[in-house]
């Protein structure tokens, strides 16, 4: 079976609001094995909203429409439905009543408006809404004799989801065979997306079971595996089998195969040895200090650590000699170096991790463009230097930044 969800309300097509409902909705189908096939978002317009339904009705088994019910004047779901279904709404006096009285409770007189949320759609079942006024509505039926199941819900996200779990779910299992999921994720680091998927690709192409779809942010990229079967031990079978055959081809390069963060390895492995780690930060202006610190517990092996924008800086507080700023440049692959190593010395720690660039927009020269890092990771065994230049804006490149340097303490710890 496969899902539509309509989201409605004019807010939603602002930059101010973001429908979260249909993710929501989209994880609880895809669990019950309902693959969601298309997401539309539409203003409180009566014949835009008409369309949409008329739409979905003829190529989706199950539609969704989430807001719209309240009792204002935009408020159009129902009439919309109604229009399109060629159903008619009928008010429910009972349903009517009960309105009546939660205002009374409140020592409110409920206005006028309010009555259109006792508008039932004829042929509809009604699915009570304790945390709200507006409730839900129900329709399996034909329609151009196709079997269409219709859900209206509510808007506000806490009243969608009571609904949908207590009310939609076990009439949605009553009618579903039952389906099973199992899912990996396998996450990279500082690869190029199109390399990975160059070597993944013929792998994972030969499972047409299994769907696959690849994530690509600052410096990390995600594989997504997803398969589903009449069991769960099948499903898991299938997953697995394709998960080891992308780290048979991908190694090392894979950080994490159960979904944990690049800090969450770091700070495993980093325990696991009895290591501790300190930082000097320059253009990354203590983001790295922030992401490791981000874990509970950080305290076990991260000393702490300097922001070292100005010159003076770095050598009061990173011994970096003022000698090799003069002669090289503030970035460069020697203060980088010199910043992992004093910071590494100052504070007694197993690592040092030195971090200078120019992240941008100004400061880029010919030489110098903006975008180029040196990171830098002492240690006992010495000191390396990666030099990159990174893409994108100030924070892009302060974030790959970062990233680079916790895959850097990753490598040196396996
Ligand atoms: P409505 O049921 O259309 O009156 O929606 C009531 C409130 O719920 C809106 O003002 C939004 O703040 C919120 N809301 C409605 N639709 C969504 C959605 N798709 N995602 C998140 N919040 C929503
Ligand atoms: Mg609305």
């Amino acid at each position: 079976m496969n899902a539509e969800i309509i989201a409605v309300g004019s807010e939603l097509l602002t930059p101010h609001r973001q429908d979260t409902n249909s993710l929501y909705l989209t994880e609880k189908l895809n669990d019950l094995g309902v693959e969601v096939r298309f997401k539309c978002i539409v203003g409180d317009d009566l014949e835009g909203l008409t369309a949409a339904a008329k739409l979905a009705m003829r190529r989706s088994d199950i539609i969704i429409f989430s807001g719209g019910l309240g009792p204002t004047e935009d408020d159009l779901t129902r009439e919309a439905v109604a229009e399109a279904l060629g159903l008619k709404l009928q008010r429910e006096t009972q349903l009517l009543a009960k309105l009546e009285e939660r205002f009374a409770k409140r020592g409110m007189k409920m206005s006028a408006n309010n009555a259109k949320q006792a508008d039932i759609l004829t042929s509809a079942a009604m699915l009570p809404n304790s945390l709200g006024t507006a409730p839900g509505q129900w329709i399996a039926g034909k329609y151009d004799g196709q079997e269409r199941l219709l859900m209206l819900l509510p808007g506000p996200p806490y009243e969608l989801k009571a609904l949908f779990e207590n009310e939609c779910i076990p009439r949605l299992r009553a009618r579903i065979p039952a389906q099973y999921i199992a899912t990996r994720t396998l996450k990279m680091a500082m690869m190029p997306e199109s390399q990975v998927d160059a070597r993944v690709a013929p792998i994972y192409k030969t499972y047409t079971d299994v769907e696959t779809t690849i994530l690509a942010g600052a410096g990390e990229i995600q594989l997504h595996l997803r398969c589903r079967k009449d069991s769960q031990t099948d499903a898991e079978a299938r997953v697995e089998e394709l998960a080891g055959k992308i780290e048979d081809e991908m190694g090392d390069a894979i950080f994490s195969r159960k979904g944990e963060t690049i800090e969450q390895i770091v700070s495993y492995l980093l325990q696991m040895r009895g290591m501790t780690l300190a930082t000097a930060e320059s253009c990354t202006g203590g983001l790295l200090a922030e992401r490791i610190t981000s874990l509970s517990g950080s305290s076990r092996y991260f000393l702490g650590g300097a922001v070292v924008y100005s010159n003076e800086l770095k050598t009061q507080f990173a011994n970096v000699p003022k000698a090799l700023i003069n002669q090289h440049g503030a970035v460069s692959r020697e203060v980088a170096a010199s910043m992992a190593e004093g910071i590494r010395k100052r504070c007694l720690s197993s690592y040092g991790v030195g971090i200078t660039g120019v992240a941008g927009p100004t400061g880029g020269t010919e030489q110098k463009p903006v975008g180029l890092v040196y990171i830098a990771l002492a240690g006992e065994e010495g000191t390396q230097v990666v030099e990159r230049n990174f893409p994108g804006d100030r924070k892009r490149i302060r974030q790959f930044a970062t990233q680079q340097a916790l895959e850097m303490i990753r490598r040196a710890l396996l």
